[in-house]
Order: C-alpha cells, then structure tokens, then sequence
C-alpha cells in the first residue's frame, strides 16, 4: 500500500516534471542597436537582458569584438531558455557576425566564419540617368561605376563625357556570401562605348615581375602621364545631387580651366609630382601647386580643404586625393580653377596631348594576347552567343 501510494507520488511527479518540461519557454529577442541607445549593452539591458547576461555576453566576446565600435544599426538576436542565455548573435554586416553560445556554464564567443564564394563575372550598363542608376538597374553596387572610372581615368572624365545611351561592360571579380555581393575585387577587363568618348577598351595584365597595370588591346598602356580631368568621380549616393555634373570652361584670360562642383568633390592628382605650393591668397584661396616631370607644373585654386599628408616638399602619386573643390578667394561660386604650366607658361589643359606610358614588350604579348582572348569571350559573351 506505501509502495504504491510512493509509486503513484512519483508517477504524479513524472507527470508534473514533463509537464514542466512541456512549459519550458524559450525566448528569442531580436532588436537592433537605436541611436537612443548610449551603447551596446544599454541596447542589450533594453531588450531584457539582466545586467549579468550583458556582462557574460560581453566577457565571451571580449579580444574579438571591440564594443566601442558598436554603432546604431547593428542587429541582434539572443535566445533564452527557461530564462537562460543560450545564443547570442551580433550581426553589423554581412561580412561581420559574432556568435556566443552556451557551453555547460560558460558562454563562448567567435567570429563567425564566413564561406566567401570568388566568381569573375561580366557585367554591363547602360547609362539612363546616371551611371549610378544605371548600376543599380543592372542589378550591381554603385560602387561598380566608381571602380569604372577609375579605370579610364586616362581617357574618359566621368563627370563630363557620359552621355546617355552609353554601354559599359567589364569582367570583374566578386566575392559573395550566400549569393549576395560582399565586395568587388578588381576589374580585369571593361570596354566603354560612349557617344562623346567614342571606344575604350583595356584589360588587366601583370607583366612578368611587374605590377598589374592596364592595357589596350594591341599592348598598348592605358596609362598617360596625365588623368584626363583633375576631378576624382565620386558619385556614390542616390537621390539629390547624383545628377549634378560639374560644368567645364576653359576661360582664356585667367588662364585655366573651371569646373563648376559641389563643395567637396575630391580633387586628385592628375599626374606624379612634387607639391610645391599649398597655402592660401586672396585671388587663389586655398591652393595647391605640382611640379611633375618635363617642366610640367599643375594648380587647383578655391580649394575647401587638402588632403592628408599635402604639405610643400610631399611626393605625390596620380590618383592621389591632394584636396577637395571649395569656393575661396575670388570666386563667384563653387568651383575648381585649374590651370596647367610648362616652363611657366600657361597652356589650355584640354587641348594636351598626354603621352601613354610604356607598351608591354614584345616578349610579354603572347600572355597577354592569351589573356585578352579569355577576358574579352567573357566580356563579350562570345560563348554564351555561340552555344544559342
Ligand atoms: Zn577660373
């Protein structure tokens, strides 16, 4: 009688431990970093974390997220069960993800490790609007048009030269995650077809032991001394403004050349050189002079600001950011003044000829040739149209 009433206790017991097991909750809070939010653990105390779960969570993460770097937008998702942290996720991008999860009673963290998939892919755009909505229309990350013109800067100014109607096509490298568009690696090979700028048409090659540089079809480089405008293209955000295109002038009795741009449009080099004036004066504003090589000298007047490291005496590199478009001294809007010297003489910038920099040599075409074909079956879906 005891031993059954005992056995029907713990039966009764079994019944409400499973019962309770039943009712085992499980919570799963997902929120995002707010900018109301003073830092991440506030963000974590406000999505009902004790104070002890945010520490412990902390802790796992400690050497390989750096809090301080938190920034509202970020995501998170933890799950508790029966009220115990067990997961924990802190997503910033795709490329960025730090996991916790409960080991016994301890939380461990890690960086999540991400499977980075390369492709080399072709892509073409269409210029509509901008070529930045035309990125976005073909699919792509408007970052494609900056590395585009990047490319050509020898030969294509891509605040003056695009025109609607005009076909890009490139074969660049992608890496993805779960499909999606990581980042762009380098462009191998593009070819522009435009309205103003007729055909361009280069590809990526290194040279046995030099660096991997541009070239045209029949060897030639891409490159010149000189890029063909001293505005960097740098139209990277949509809406008010992605439109705006400086306008051009070369203004013979002040001796240069204005291109009319918002404040702030970098300003690069066009060509290597030396920095031999940086300052400011009344006429000029904020200027800065180069001197290159065959007595070739460059200014930029009504300069915003300089770039980093520009002082007189500095080295600098084509493509280098030496400053940014302003509106000081006498100038009646935002503007850059651009004049060109050789042997202090004044000359029209638009009307130089720049010299192309070294061809590949004979000993380097077969590779190159090579290379050209399996870049330009790509680029030009030759195989893709052969196989329909
Ligand atoms: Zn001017």
């Amino acid at each position: 009688m005891k031993l059954k009433r005992l056995a029907s206790a713990a039966a009764a017991a079994g019944l409400l431990l499973s019962a309770s097991a039943l009712a085992s909750s499980t919570r799963v809070i997902n929120r995002r970093v707010e900018k109301t939010d003073a830092n991440a653990a506030q963000a974590l105390r406000a999505a009902g974390l004790t104070a002890e779960q945010v520490d412990a969570v902390v802790a796992a993460l400690a050497g390989t997220f750096d809090w301080r770097k938190a920034r509202p937008g970020d995501q998170f998702r933890a799950v508790l069960k029966d009220g115990v942290l067990v997961n924990f996720d802190y997503r910033q991008s795709a490329a960025d993800e730090w996991q916790v999860h409960r080991e016994g009673d301890r939380l461990v963290g890690q960086k999540r490790k991400l499977e980075i998939e390369k492709r080399t892919e072709a892509v073409e755009l269409r210029v509509e609007s901008s070529l930045y909505e035309s990125a976005l229309a073909s699919g792509e990350d408007p970052t494609i048009a900056l590395m585009l013109s990047e490319v050509f800067a020898w030969d294509i100014d891509f605040y003056q030269d695009v025109r609607n109607g005009d076909v890009v096509r490139a074969v660049v490298e992608k890496e993805l995650v779960g499909g999606r568009l990581l980042r762009y690696g380098e462009v191998l090979a593009a070819d522009y077809r435009g309205q103003a700028v007729g055909h361009k048409r280069v590809f990526r090659f290194a040279p046995t032991g030099g660096a991997a540089s541009y070239f045209q079809e029949d060897g030639d480089s891409a490159r010149r001394a000189f890029l063909k405008s001293p505005l960097k293209f740098a139209q990277v955000t949509s809406g008010f403004g992605a439109r705006f295109h400086p306008v051009l002038r070369y203004v013979k009795d002040h001796n240069g050349v204005d291109y009319a741009a918002a404040v702030g449009t970098p300003v690069w080099a066009i060509g290597d050189g030396t920095v031999v004036k940086a300052g400011y004066d009344g006429a000029a504003g904020k200027h800065v002079c180069l001197r290159h090589l065959n007595q070739l000298e460059t200014c930029y007047l009504h300069l915003s600001r300089f770039g980093a490291g520009v002082r007189v005496g500095a080295r600098v590199q084509q493509k280098q950011v030496i400053a940014f478009t302003g509106t000081t001294g006498r100038s009646t809007g935002p503007h850059l003044h651009f004049a060109l010297k050789r042997a202090g003489r004044f000359l029209n910038p638009l009307k130089q000829a720049s010299p192309r920099a070294e061809p590949l040599t004979r000993g380097q075409l077969p590779r190159f040739k090579q290379e050209v074909e399996r870049l330009s079956e790509l680029m030009d879906g030759v195989t893709v149209a052969a196989r329909h």
